[in-house]
């Protein structure tokens, strides 16, 4: 059994593995690349695999950098089931024909010299080859392998997998981390542990690095929103994935106001019909959020006027509309890079204006304007615009949807056994190589950060290589 590293290998996006075992061909995640011209380029090159010849796929979660190729396997003619927990379908059917939709939209743009990657049909098409799995049951997809989803804690829906897989009479557990949250973070539960992998393939997002804590987080966000909306008269312009993180921010939002931490009524506007729909995708699975959660959605549901006071824009003409608010809101809106979607419209806007605050909680690729703003630009192009940047730019960390090195070794913890092998992926690579080597050091696991492209075998260590190599 082999298993091929296809993205997010040295890298954050585009996680892909190939795995071939039990004489079937399968993809855990087909994430699309995210950032800049190479990422573009990534996204268009030929697979090195046959698309026809994949039997099925495991998706880990809703992620475009985790589900966003699927489409495009779709279209190179892929046919095969794609396996995913329930609240996970539910927010694809909301965030790939978005995805196609942006890509046919772009590719118009760009006057027709690139054809779409692939089409709002072809997302489509793919929709109808998701099967819904329930979390902590172990499933059979083909004989010889056996899969079982588990709560990742990351986005609702999201899963650590655990693969069995069976060739004669001897079987191997797999194990992808795929995204792990932080524990104790609004809306999602804290990562289920996993006790056993023979091989086992771990993010690294945060890897060499420690959030804030949620609690300071808060208060920061309290202290620039008292300070924007108060004497400052501006804006709070909050850049969010559409899925997940805008649920949290509303999630943070509430609370604070509960606490009575923010001094003055204010309106929040979410800016982005894909936010809008996994927010009510959300609200159907209520079951899935933690406790806390649901004790506040029970606190909004009675506090009427003295609840937050969110509203949904749906059309283009209600987002422009935003534009003419001098102060006082709070603006949510995508995509949470700021490459894309309406964010850059609310940034055109209050970017130039000294009283106004960006607020940043998400990750930013190398390449996307969501970092150029964290790394400090003076100035940013926006629709082939030079934009001053005027307004303050605040980077709150502890809202990460991925668990810091802590949290991450917190989640290792559970293994009893140690694992044969570890694959550290998904992790810009100083990022993955600092943390390989501190899981080598703290737990004494054999390591390694493979590179795109990298074949290994799954199989059993033979007898006596061990001692060979001693
Ligand atoms: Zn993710």
């Amino acid at each position: 059994m082999n298993l091929t590293f296809l993205g997010a290998a040295r890298e954050v996006t585009g996680s892909c593995f190939l795995i071939e075992a039990a004489g079937q061909r399968f993809l855990v995640d087909c994430g699309m690349f995210q950032g800049g011209m190479e990422a573009y380029r990534k996204n268009r090159a030929r697979p090195r695999f046959d698309a026809r010849e994949i039997d099925f796929v495991l998706l880990t979660h809703a992620h475009i950098d985790h589900s966003g190729l699927l489409p495009r396997l779709t279209k190179l003619g892929f046919r095969g089931a794609i396996y995913a927990t329930r609240a996970t379908c539910d927010l694809l059917e909301v965030m790939l024909p978005d995805a196609a939709f942006l890509q046919e939209r772009e590719a118009e743009r760009g006057r027709g010299r690139a054809e779409p990657l692939y089409t709002v049909a072809d997302a489509q098409a793919t929709l109808r080859q998701l099967r819904a799995i329930d979390y902590d049951l172990a499933c059979d997809v083909r004989p010889g392998i056996r899969c079982r989803f588990r709560d990742a804690g990351h986005i609702l829906g999201s899963s650590i997998i655990e693969l069995w897989l069976t060739e004669g009479d001897s079987t191997r557990k797999i194990v992808f981390s795929g995204d792990i949250g932080q524990k104790g973070r609004p809306i999602v539960n804290d990562p289920t542990p996993i006790e056993a992998a023979d091989v086992l393939i771990v993010e690294s997002t945060y890897g060499n690095r420690l959030h804030r804590s949620l609690e300071d987080t808060e208060e920061e966000l309290a202290a620039i929103l008292n300070d924007t909306l108060g004497h400052r008269r501006g804006n709070v312009v909050i850049p969010a994935f559409a899925v997940g993180r805008t649920q949290e921010i509303l999630h943070v939002l509430t609370d604070l106001l509960r606490r009575g931490r923010i001094r003055r009524r204010f309106p929040v506007y979410v800016d982005s019909p894909m936010a809008t729909r996994a927010t009510e995708v959300t609200l159907k699975h209520e079951k899935l959020v933690d406790a806390e959660t649901r004790t506040l959605l029970a606190w909004q549901r009675q506090a009427g006027a003295a609840g937050l006071d969110v509203h949904f824009t749906e059309s283009t003409e209600e987002s422009r509309r935003l534009n003419d608010i001098r102060y006082g809101a709070v603006i949510i809106s995508a995509s949470g890079m700021c490459d894309a979607g309406r964010i850059r419209h609310h940034l055109r806007h209050n970017l130039p204006r000294a009283g106004s605050a960006i607020v940043i909680s998400g990750f930013q690729a190398a390449g996307t304007l969501g970092r150029r703003l964290v790394d400090g630009a003076r100035g940013v192009r926006i629709f082939r615009e030079e934009v001053p940047v005027h307004a303050r730019i605040h980077t709150v960390g502890g809202l990460s949807a991925h668990a810091d090195r802590q949290g991450l070794t917190d989640w290792l913890s559970g293994f009893s056994d140690a694992p044969e092998h570890v694959y550290v992926v998904h992790g810009e690579v100083t990022a993955a190589l600092d943390f390989a080597a501190h899981v080598s050091a703290r737990f004494g696991w054999t390591t390694s950060v493979p590179a795109a492209g990298q074949i290994v075998s799954l199989d059993a260590p033979r007898a006596g290589r061990i001692s060979a190599v001693t």
